[in-house]
């Protein structure tokens, strides 16, 4: 447990956590909706701070990164609470834990909330198995800015990259907060309707879009910007939805890579569909109609539309199976055929 940074103080020991675009205002004893950032008397401390409940080395392709260092391994860190409650949610043993018991005298607990995983074990983890890239993923890292900033400090003094894996409730403060220390994000931008958002994820949609025209606005590479949907059927897999969202990305820059995932049973949701692979090139169909020059389909065998073609000529530049790279490009950044620079962060 450690005490916050990005929150303030307001009266009678109550607090306001500025990092996320839930706001609480937490009153001693309690915790916001994240249930991992605690008010323990009068400052609010993170509970998790130095805990990860999940550590592993994956494939980038998997957060999904396809125009960030192809073909790289990359630490994947994650903690128990969260601020969404998405009831699709795959990680959901992790994300939704929020209620353990805390000692009133000195804030810790004994419910098991995560293995010990100081910021200086994780980067010499890193470094310790040759991997360069570290991603904050698995759960909102949002609500666990301060352990990240931490790591991704001690990170970047080794000369290695950060990535948030976001569901993109991010306040100015946050992002603030982390300057200097993200190189690539991949925000989750779940449906394309505040009813959506405020009934499946417990959420709200608007802030997610600022925080793509934001960041999608910016000159890159400063963070690099993929963008993830999850096709459920039948929540937000409407032509109008679908559109909506291509539309919204390529009005922004239609260079940012949109992936298009396929959703299965999970968690409060175990009545929807395994999303059909049709429905998947629907999208896709649909993200290319509307001009975005770089569309992936995910969760599926697909090496097609899984693999990036040059914008330009259409010659194939990095074939994809699943989430293996099984061909790399002949000249990294461009195509081999044309010339054309391909958007992203290649060495
Ligand atoms: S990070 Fe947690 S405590 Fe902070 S505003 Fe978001 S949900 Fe509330």
């Amino acid at each position: 447990m450690k005490e916050c940074e990005v929150y303030r103080n307001l009266k009678d020991g109550i607090v306001q956590c500025l990092a996320c675009h839930h706001f609480c205002t937490v009153r001693p004893g309690e915790s916001g909706k994240c249930g991992i950032r605690r008010n323990f008397r009068g400052k609010l401390y993170l509970a998790v701070y130095g805990k990860a409940a999940a550590v592993h080395i994956d494939p980038i392709e998997k957060k999904p990164l396809y125009h960030f260092l192809p073909g790289e391994g990359i630490l994947s860190i994650g903690t128990v609470g969260c601020n969404f409650r998405c009831q699709f949610c795959q990680n959901w043993e992790i994300s939704q834990l929020r209620e353990f018991n805390v000692d009133p005298i000195t804030g810790e607990t004994d419910t098991f909330i995560g293995y010990d995983w100081p910021p200086e074990k994780l980067v010499e983890t890193a470094e310790r198995y040759g991997v360069r890239l570290l991603a904050y993923t698995y759960n909102e890292p949002t609500v666990w800015i301060e352990y990240a900033h931490d790591t991704a400090y001690l990170a970047v003094r080794k000369g290695f990259r950060n990535v948030f894996v976001s569901s993109g409730f991010e306040t100015h403060h946050s992002w603030k907060y982390m300057e200097g220390l993200l190189h690539g994000i991949n925000i989750d931008l779940k449906g394309f309707t505040e009813k959506f958002y405020r009934d499946i994820t417990g959420t709200r949609l608007k802030p997610v879009l600022e925080n793509i025209e934001y960041l999608g606005s910016r000159i890159w590479p400063s963070i690099w910007l993929e963008v993830t949907t999850l096709i459920i059927e039948g929540y937000n897999d409407s032509e109008d939805e679908l559109r909506g969202i291509a539309k919204f990305l390529a009005s922004i820059n239609p260079d940012i890579p949109w992936h298009i995932t396929a959703a299965h049973p999970d968690y409060k949701m175990l009545h929807i569909n395994y999303t059909s692979h049709e429905t998947l090139i629907k999208a896709y169909e649909i993200g290319k109609e509307e001009g975005l020059k770089f569309v992936y389909v995910g969760n599926v065998y697909d090496p097609e539309r899984s693999s990036t073609y040059c914008p330009r000529c259409g010659a194939l530049l990095i074939k994809r199976e699943w989430y293996r790279v099984v061909e790399m490009w002949k000249k990294r950044g461009e195509c081999h055929k044309c010339g054309e620079r391909v958007p992203g962060v290649w060495e």
